[in-house]
């Protein structure tokens, strides 16, 4: 990196349709903001590019620099990848558009546009593209590391609906990938993050979804923890792919729905999320209620924008985050024991354990088609995270964090971890999480990034 000074010199000759913000600048302050608050990092320059073209410059102008380059798609990784200090951040916002062609059903998403962004365009249509559960993370970080949420077991990831990228690669060439052109590329981005370049656009196919959807919270006490652990196991295998359940062991929050004795008291939520009939989604949360009863419930029909921002809130900017993951092929019962002991040790509020059901849809893709690190057999995807409002708690819940983590470790061959849910990507997790496909990632990565110029997120080192 260089200093402040040398970077004013060489400006001079960086220019963009977009601004360049440099330390002090009106909306500098604003640029470099990070979702999670315990990254507060300062850019020497921030390129606030509006094109491809744009990319490619601020590409070259980092590379001949030496500055080293951090690329920002909706801020949201834990590790606050996308931006470093005393370096070029390329700074995606301003590239937000979305194109519909509903007849087609396809999609044109700008690479640093936000999931909300996508529904806001798509659902007029009672069209989707399967995305995450929080309306403000940004599609390219997402996308590039796979993309799971409500719509996962019926349409499979993000990256199984992509059609194409444009791609601005490390020597500021702008590329298209797709299964017909630079299949190699094309393979890497869907799964392998943004090691090979910055996505200028993602073009996904379209599914129906919306735009009403079947809503269905059921909360359970702590010590019913075993049980709706046990119950969601051997339900979850059982439904079809329009009914989604999301198992969160949460506190209770302060809302009117929820009796006040139990506001913030930690428990678990069965999310049981219904893309078909009323009937089927009544059924399915009679069939829990029957074997368990809940401490409290919320049911609803929604519209599919409302369930794609009902978590935007306790998910909001500015807090303190700490996160690892990792994948189960089965809650068993010594995993169930250990998720029972450690969620109630969690201090604050906030925190979170999440299980992410991916079967169905997500199964049915061969898993050598895409680079994404996590076998396709029927699975979990576990998220741990430690949240809180204040400094004063985030140490305590990262140890909580990583104590759970390590308990759940159960021995066995390691199935590795999703890479969107780690805060740290060493390069044992990603070879566990990546497998064989570590090796061909790392001679891809040699191809279009020798100098490992996009090395800010789960890194892949060239061969
Ligand atoms: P950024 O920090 O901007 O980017 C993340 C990484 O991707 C960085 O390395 C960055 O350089 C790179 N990158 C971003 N855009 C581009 C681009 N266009 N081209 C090249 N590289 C790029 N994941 C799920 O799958 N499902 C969920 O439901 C889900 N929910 C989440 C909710 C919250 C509140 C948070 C914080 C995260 C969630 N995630 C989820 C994880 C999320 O996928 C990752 O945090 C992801 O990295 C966010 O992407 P971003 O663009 O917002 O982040």
């Amino acid at each position: 990196t260089q200093s402040g000074r040398n970077v004013m010199t060489q400006l001079a000759e960086f220019s963009i349709s977009g601004a360049v913000l440099t330390p002090g600048q009106d909306g500098y302050d604003d640029a470099r903001r990070l979702w999670n608050a315990v990254h507060d990092r300062r850019p020497a320059v921030i390129a606030q590019v509006q094109s491809a073209e744009d990319v490619a410059a601020a590409v070259r102008y980092g590379v001949e620099n030496g500055l080293e380059i951090a690329v920002r798609g909706g801020a949201h990784s834990m590790s606050g990848a996308s931006a470093g200090d005393d370096g070029l951040m390329i700074d995606l916002s301003g590239l937000n558009t979305v194109t519909v062609d509903a007849e087609a059903r396809r999609v044109r998403v700008g690479g640093g546009a936000l999931l909300g962004d996508i529904d806001a365009a798509t659902q007029p249509h009672g069209l989707a593209v399967p995305a995450g559960v929080v309306s403000h993370t940004g599609v390219g970080g997402l996308t590039l590391g796979g993309g799971m949420g409500w719509l996962t077991r019926k349409y499979g990831l993000s990256i199984d609906n992509l059609e194409s990228v444009q791609i601005v690669t490390a020597d500021g060439s702008i590329l298209r990938a797709a299964e017909d052109e630079n299949p190699d590329l094309f393979w890497g981005v869907r799964g392998g993050g943004g090691n090979f370049g910055v996505v200028t656009e993602f073009e996904f196919r379209l599914q129906e979804a919306g735009p009403m959807i079947h809503y269905g919270l059921l909360f359970f006490s702590a010590d019913q923890g075993t049980e709706v652990l046990k119950l969601a196991r051997d339900l979850n295998p059982t439904l079809s792919p329009d009914v989604n359940i999301i198992i969160a062991a949460l506190s209770a929050p302060p809302e009117p729905f929820v009796p006040a004795e139990l506001h913030f008291a930690t428990g678990y939520g069965l999310v049981v999320v219904g893309l078909g009939s009323a009937e089927e989604h009544a059924a399915v949360l009679q069939q829990i209620r029957d074997e368990l009863t809940p401490a409290f419930e919320l049911v609803t029909p929604m519209p599919f924008t409302a369930l794609q921002q009902s978590l935007d809130e306790p998910n909001a900017w500015g807090h303190y985050s700490y996160e690892k993951g990792s994948y189960l092929t089965e809650l068993t019962d010594e995993a169930i024991a250990v998720v029972t002991e450690h969620v109630p040790l969690k201090k604050s509020p906030m925190s979170v354990t999440l299980f992410y059901r991916l079967d169905k849809a997500y199964s049915a893709v061969d898993d050598d088609a895409t680079a994404f690190g996590g076998g396709r057999d029927d699975r979990y995807a576990v998220f741990i995270v430690g949240q809180s409002p204040v400094p004063e708690l985030y140490e305590g819940e990262q140890q909580w964090v990583r104590t759970f983590w390590e308990a759940l470790q159960l021995g066995g061959p390691d199935t590795g971890s999703y890479v969107n849910g780690l805060t740290e990507a060493d390069e044992d997790r990603l070879r566990a999480t990546f497998g064989p496909k570590y090796e061909r990632l790392q001679q891809l990565k040699a191809k279009y990034d020798p100098d490992n110029v996009f090395h800010r997120n789960a890194n892949i080192r060239p061969a």
